[in-house]
């Protein structure tokens, strides 16, 4: 592997991070809850109480980490059922008495259009914290994805004022029409790989829509939601309308998803926390909850096209984003007339990949998000060992800091491997064989996840025939996780339910009145 960019030793990122409270209102403020542990706490509050009074002030806070290293980047305020309860009251009153939903759409769509603006002049910023939080290449951070978002965050201000509905043509003497009206406070809870990206994808739709929104970002990166955060309300945004809470899933997440005042709910993560969250919103409040889980998704690759393309395209499938995708392409399958000469060349291309510290230029893998996952990625190597599967090449740490792992490529998998059928989450590209278009369809398929596909083919009578049969919420044809604001993106099967971004992903933050009026008074 190329690992020239040394993994040891870690570049300082130049930033100071500023904001590490819980924003709620308008205002960062600590979290309502006090100590870490009861016991040790108390002996040491009353030590402290004694000589400083501000000590009262300080809430409960847990350590973010950096991803190359496992030190600890900041302390961040650590929300639960107070302070969850507090934001919902924020975003409530917001709705029910403040402008926000009063504004004309107009005006909401000016503030979320400058907050784009500002968003854009602080892309250095914003990407740094997100590498750092996270461990994705810089380059990729600030190139690729702080401009999806920024353009996002445009897409969206430009629907604001141009969501309406319908006149019905009833029968009778009625004249009827709908209403498309905001839910009200809207709940969104957002995993760690694509931090801002998804908070893009959720906060954009709910505040064109006139919602407000109470956010819970994902306890290993919660620091770029609260940056950029601040940017909105610079921007204009008024308090209470959009309100971030850091915090763990089983407390703040859990709160967020049952509470009796929090009407719509919008979450993206893994598909065991998703039946969670289900099951927490329709033993509350019965609040509608769109999800967007995990997936196992197949890369296909027939026997009529450019086997070099074809190699690198189904690389960079798996391997982007350090293979933390929900839509991984992460089971590659292969025609058998190609396969032998597929798998030397997939190899060979992992072995050139270049991982390093992602501050780096021309990087294109970092560290694992954190020691849970990377133990889990190594589990899944060894389990695919095991299991019998060929291991072409790593299959181990890189480096003796951090969460870093060599780009891994597996052949002949079969389909009842484990690492064929759970997500690994991780740079393990597991490759296998068929041998004709319905022997493809039927593995391509035999998935309880249902998230995206790629298919490589020339012929378009095969394209055809495979969008078709795949069961999947998106399909690529000669290419792969190309995203665009306009375009839908959600799961089949248990990848989830409901749509994101485009025009799809407004339907999620809208519910629907009728208003009849009889045409004469009579
Ligand atoms: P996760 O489910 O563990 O966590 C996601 C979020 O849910 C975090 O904010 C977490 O704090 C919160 N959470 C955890 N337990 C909760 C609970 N009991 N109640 C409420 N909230 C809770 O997932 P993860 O490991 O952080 O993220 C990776 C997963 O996300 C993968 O499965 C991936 O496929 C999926 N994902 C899906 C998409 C998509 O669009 N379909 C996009 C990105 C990631």
């Amino acid at each position: 592997f190329s690992t020239s960019a040394a993994i040891d030793e870690p570049i300082n990122p130049s930033i100071q991070i500023d904001h590490t409270q819980l924003l709620i209102n308008g205002q960062f403020i600590d979290a309502a809850s006090g100590y870490n542990s009861v016991l040790p706490c108390m002996i040491i509050f009353v030590t402290i109480e004694l000589i400083h009074d501000d000590f009262l002030a300080l809430g409960k806070t847990f350590p973010t980490l950096d991803p190359r290293t496992g030190d600890v980047i900041a302390r961040v305020a650590e929300g639960d059922a107070e302070d969850i309860n507090r934001a919902v009251a924020a975003a409530r009153k917001a709705f029910d008495e403040g402008p926000w939903p009063k504004m004309t759409a107009y005006e909401r769509s000016r503030i979320m259009f400058r907050f784009a603006d500002l968003l854009e002049k602080h892309t250095e910023e914003v990407a740094t914290l997100e590498t750092w939080d996270n461990g994705k290449p810089f380059e990729q951070a600030a190139k690729i994805e702080i401009p999806m978002v920024v353009r996002m965050f445009r897409y969206y201000a430009g629907w604001a004022d141009k969501i309406h509905g319908l006149t019905v043509p009833a029968d009778g003497q009625h004249h009827v029409q709908t209403l498309h009206e905001p839910y009200g406070v809207a709940g969104l809870i957002i995993p760690w790989n694509f931090p801002l990206l998804l908070y893009s994808w959720k906060v954009g739709p709910a505040l064109a829509c006139g919602n407000t929104v109470v956010l819970k970002t994902a306890e290993q990166t919660p620091l770029s939601a609260l940056y950029v955060s601040k940017l909105f309300h610079e921007s204009g945004l008024p308090p209470g309308v959009l309100n971030v809470v850091s915090g763990f899933g089983p407390t703040a997440g859990a709160s967020l998803s049952s509470h009796m005042d929090v009407n719509k709910l919008s979450f993206t993560g893994s598909t065991a926390t998703g039946k969670v969250v289900l099951g927490l919103a329709a033993n509350s409040n019965l609040k509608p909850v769109t999800l967007e889980l995990g997936g196992k998704s197949p890369f296909i690759v027939c026997e009529d096209g450019d086997i070099d393309k074809a190699v690198e395209l189904a690389h960079s499938a798996l391997f982007f984003n350090q293979g933390q995708c929900c839509c991984a392409g992460s089971r590659t399958l292969v025609h058998e007339s190609v396969y032998d000469e597929f798998v030397e060349k997939a190899k060979a291309r992992a072995l050139k990949r270049v991982v390093g510290d992602p501050f780096k230029t021309g990087i294109e893998q970092g560290p694992q998000i954190d020691n849970e996952q990377f133990q889990k990625i190594l589990k899944y190597i060894r389990s695919g060992i095991e299991s019998g599967a060929t291991l072409e090449t790593g299959g181990e740490q890189l480096g003796s800091k951090g969460y870093y792992i060599q780009p891994t490529v597996f052949s002949n998998v079969q389909d009842d491997m484990l690492i064929a059928r759970e997500e690994i989450f991780g740079p393990v590209q597991s490759i296998s064989k068929f041998k004709d278009l319905n022997e493809a369809v039927q593995k391509a398929n035999a998935s309880s996840y249902g998230l995206a596909a790629g298919v490589f083919t020339q012929n378009l009578e095969t394209a055809n025939t495979l969008t078709r049969a795949l069961r999947v919420g998106t399909v690529w044809i000669n290419c792969y996780d190309i995203f665009d604001a306009a375009v839908p993106f959600g799961g089949f099967k248990m990848s989830g339910q409901g749509r994101e971004k485009g025009i799809y992903g407004l339907s999620s933050y809208l519910q629907i009145k009728a208003v009849v009026t009889p045409l004469k008074n009579s």
